[in-house]
């Protein structure tokens, strides 16, 4: 296993979409950048990335490279998921904050959670976005800015095939929650049964 953890934040102007976890939030401002700005998928990204030992955001689309001006970041998401795939990662779970004193973002977190698990091809109960205020407090509670952390779990394939080796009764060999299946609890009493019979039938 192997966590990672990201934070970012940016700046709101006007006469910018504003745009959160792929979600155009209707406001009179907008989150400036050289992307879309998207602050919590910025978050996560690096969360990945870092998770995987693969640097940063900034390392693999560097804000003055031209390819990558206005350009949403939910594309730069799913590069971040072929990364991880390339490397053999799989995503176990994401969990991530938004710091916002406004808009309300509670509206549009259904909505961004499903954008943020289909760009990375996974579960929607595998990713969980949250977001609070800061009471008025520092730039994000004056409404200056808004800030974003994630953090998240990997695991690798080559761990998997490790533990493969090491239950080799179990075919996944992963993580034994097969094992938690009805159908398996079953079959795991039976042979308890069926050994406690034995030994009975030996006295
Ligand atoms: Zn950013």
């Amino acid at each position: 296993m192997r966590a990672g953890m990201g934070y970012d934040v940016h700046r709101l102007g006007e006469g910018r979409p504003l745009v959160i976890g792929g979600v155009n939030i209707p406001y009179d401002l907008g989150l400036i950048g050289h992307s879309d700005a998207d602050v919590l998928l910025h978050a996560i990204m690096d969360a990945l990335l870092g998770a995987a030992a693969l640097g940063d955001i900034g390392k693999h689309f560097p804000d003055n490279d031209d390819r990558y001006r206005g350009i949403s970041s939910m594309k730069l998401l799913k590069l971040v998921g072929d990364m991880l795939a390339d490397e053999r990662f799989i995503i176990e779970n994401i969990d991530a904050t938004i710091i916002a004193e406004r808009p309300k973002m509670r509206p549009y977190i259904d909505e961004m959670n499903a954008n943020i698990a289909e760009a990375l091809g996974i579960e929607k109960h595998q990713v969980n976005v949250k977001a609070t205020t800061e009471e008025g407090l520092g730039f994000t509670g004056t409404g200056k800015g808004i800030s974003a952390q994630a953090i998240c779990l990997l695991s690798s394939a080559s761990e998997l095939t490790e533990t493969a080796a090491v239950f080799p009764d179990r075919p996944c060999g992963t993580c034994g929650g097969c094992m938690m299946m009805p159908e398996a609890t079953d079959k795991e009493n039976k042979k308890k049964k069926d050994k406690k019979k034995d030994r009975k039938k030996k006295k």
